[in-house]
């Protein structure tokens, strides 16, 4: 990779992205970011940019003598002012960028080098962190940076897991076909960037990724493995949290912490569907999120039951293999073209990324804009619209279209497949995948066979559905997701007067900014209620965002020298109703939309409706006034 010359590598750059590095480096916006080379996307095929290739050629040949004395230049140049800075993200973005959203983006792009979600104490407060104690509960994606946070911060920590090492989601699902279905340079810490191998890498390289976080932050000596939550109890009169372990080696121990963070995810309790007949079955069965490595199913009949983003990609690795492959959809996912999901990174992008400035920040620009807030519209019901069902707007109706194009055109070959491709519910009522073309392929294989009938039960030999069919199958695989709603089941969580968090919430999880919860004081969330994004985003960003406001209320307390925090009644009913109303305008609120987002209670417990810039100015820091703060802290040993 080395050996390339600018010039070769700038023949893989991004003429947009290009642009911004250009404008931003030399500081000459007016040189680099002309009209003619302003993209105009074209939304089935990204790559498609609406710049003539003798206009690309000429930016490229420009470039290379302009960037030539940046080539591994040590710093990133500062970043321009905000004005040149908005031109430089409308350029990219082919659109403009309002200006409430720079302050926003710059943040995310930590340009130079440091971000909000830095923890930035006082020596004061510093000295105070060192008196309390932080439980962290999961060392996945958001408990590693969590403990990196609260490292930075000099707060004292212990991480917990279940799992046998850290990763969690990315180390749970092994299933084959696995990878990450948000660009990797967005679905990375802002803070750890790294050399992806492809646009959307697989689970060993995300899983890869996260232990090497773990390992270069100093986190294993902070990380309990093998080692289960089973309860946690606030201890009103010491004003800690009192939490029950099981250790690896099967006996229980007691931990306490002045405040608890969760960091358990939303997707890793299996959900298996209630069907009559499920254990009778005499094969083997098991969930994608626990895939059987020792099952062969080569030239086997496997039954996989679920159409979602997980069989959707399982599907087509496992169809060449196996000898009948029927795959039992109740709905149809919306899927979003991405010719590139399974591409490797070529070698000059790479190359950019390592050696020219700012190319690789820019980069993450582009994705964020534009697999972001750039969507909303497209998702947002019109009140009153009165058009068909299928769509909860005009926007969301021709996005609609669009999608059923490219959906059609993969299935004109076969009449038979082609009506059970295209969803009837509004683009957005459940999560989009990407496709590049695999997974309707697969369906369209010899041996693979689609059933849209419903699973009445499930026998020893196999299953069978309303139309009397019945299919035999050595192997049934569910792809039917997660108890996604059921938030930090099974632990037991015990706040002020022994109130169980659970029957509080009796079925439906709600939380103040999807991290805590009155009555329950110094316990903080992540991934929690009302967290989650269809299309707009990556959980990482959220996660930074969560993380931040954490820290910030730690500090709160180590400032104010209180005991506890808790938020109030008030605060959090009022921004439960906005979450509520605003979700009720989504495509995943309609009525006709049915999904994991819904709890049983049909109220959706999980998506965050708002742009992600609310949740980022949100959770810049905590307002004390949200809470109430109580008496001195009761210190628990540190390490
Ligand atoms: P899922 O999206 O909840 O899909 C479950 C599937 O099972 C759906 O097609 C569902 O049909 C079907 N199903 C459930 N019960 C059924 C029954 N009794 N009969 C027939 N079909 C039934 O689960 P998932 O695919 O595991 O994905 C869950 C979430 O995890 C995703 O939305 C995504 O957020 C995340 N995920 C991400 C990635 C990634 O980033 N690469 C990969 C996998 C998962 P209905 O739609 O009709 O309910």
């Amino acid at each position: 990779m080395t050996d390339l010359t600018l010039e070769q590598a700038l023949e893989a750059a991004h003429p947009p992205v290009l642009c911004a590095v250009l404008a931003h480096v030399t500081g000459d916006a007016d040189a680099w970011l002309q009209p003619r080379w302003r993209p105009v996307y074209n939304p089935l095929d990204r790559n498609d940019i609406g710049i003539t290739p003798e206009d690309q050629a000429d930016l490229r040949a420009r470039a290379a003598v302009a960037l030539q004395p940046f080539v591994d230049a040590r710093h990133v140049p500062p970043p321009p002012s905000p004005e040149i800075t908005r031109r430089i993200m409308s350029h990219v973005a082919g659109a403009d960028i309002p200006d409430a959203y720079v302050e926003f983006l710059l943040d995310e792009m930590a340009l130079e080098g440091t971000s909000s979600r830095d923890p930035r104490w006082e020596p004061a407060q510093r000295q105070a962190a060192r008196r309390m104690k932080v439980l962290v509960i999961g060392a996945g994606m958001s408990g590693l940076l969590a403990g990196i946070r609260l490292k930075q911060a000099g707060v004292p920590f212990e991480i917990v897991d279940k799992n046998p090492d850290v990763g969690g989601t990315w180390l749970e699902n092994t299933y084959p076909g696995c990878r990450v279905d948000s660009s990797n340079h967005m679905y990375s810490y802002s803070f750890e960037p790294h050399v992806w191998p492809q646009y959307f890498s697989t689970q060993p390289v995300l899983l890869d990724y996260f232990r090497g976080v773990a390992d270069r932050h100093g986190l294993r000596p902070h990380i309990r493995l093998n080692t289960t939550v089973l309860e946690a109890a606030w201890d009103e009169a010491r004003a800690l949290w009192r939490v029950r372990l099981r250790t690896p080696d099967g006996a229980e121990e007691t931990v306490e912490a002045n405040a608890v963070i969760t960091a358990v995810g939303q997707l890793n309790r299996p959900r298996l569907p209630d069907i009559p007949g499920r254990d009778s079955f005499a094969g083997v069965a098991f969930h994608s999120a626990e895939w059987r490595h020792d099952v062969d199913l080569t030239g086997k009949r496997v039954a996989v039951i679920g159409t979602g983003a997980s069989a959707f990609q399982f599907v087509p690795e496992i169809a060449p293999a196996v000898g009948q492959l029927t795959v039992f959809q109740r709905t149809p996912p919306w899927a979003f073209p991405a010719p590139h999901y399974h591409d490797d990174i070529e070698a000059p992008k790479n190359w950019l990324m390592q050696h020219l400035p700012a190319y690789a920040k820019w980069w993450r620009f582009y994705l964020f804009w534009s697999a972001t807030d750039g969507f909303i519209p497209a998702v947002t019901a019109e009140p009153g619209w009165s058009g068909p069902p299928t769509a909860v707007g005009q926007a969301n109706a021709e996005f609609r279209e669009l999608l059923a194009i490219s959906l059609a055109a993969q299935a004109q070959d076969r009449p038979d497949l082609l009506p059970h491709v295209i969803p009837e519910y509004p683009v957005g009522g459940k999560r989009a995948l990407l496709d590049n073309g695999v997974w309707i392929a697969a369906l369209k294989r010899d041996n693979v066979r689609l059933v849209t009938e419903s699973i009445t039960e499930i026998t020893p030999e196999g299953l069978v559905t309303a139309d009397g069919g019945r299919h035999a199958a050595d192997v049934i695989i569910y792809g039917t997701g997660f108890h996604a709603s059921r938030f930090l089941m099974p632990m037991r969580i015990r706040g002020r007067g022994g109130v169980d968090l659970h029957e509080q919430w009796a079925g439906d999880a709600r939380a103040y900014l999807g991290m805590t919860v009155p009555g329950f004081p110094n316990l903080f969330m992540l991934y929690g209620p009302n967290t989650n994004i269809v299309v707009n985003g990556s959980i990482i960003f959220f996660s930074e965002c969560s993380v931040r406001y954490v820290v910030g209320c730690l500090q709160l307390l180590a400032e104010t020298g209180a005991s506890a925090l808790e938020v109030r009644g008030d605060v959090h009913d009022a921004f439960n109703a906005r979450v509520d109303a605003a979700n009720a305008l989504m495509a995943w609120g309609a009525p006709q939309s049915k999904s994991w987002y819904k709890n049983e209670t049909g109220r959706v417990s999980q998506n965050w409706p708002f742009p992600l810039v609310d949740y980022w100015r949100a959770t810049l820091k905590p307002d004390p006034a949200d809470f109430r703060l109580t008496e001195p802290a009761q210190a628990v040993a540190a390490e």
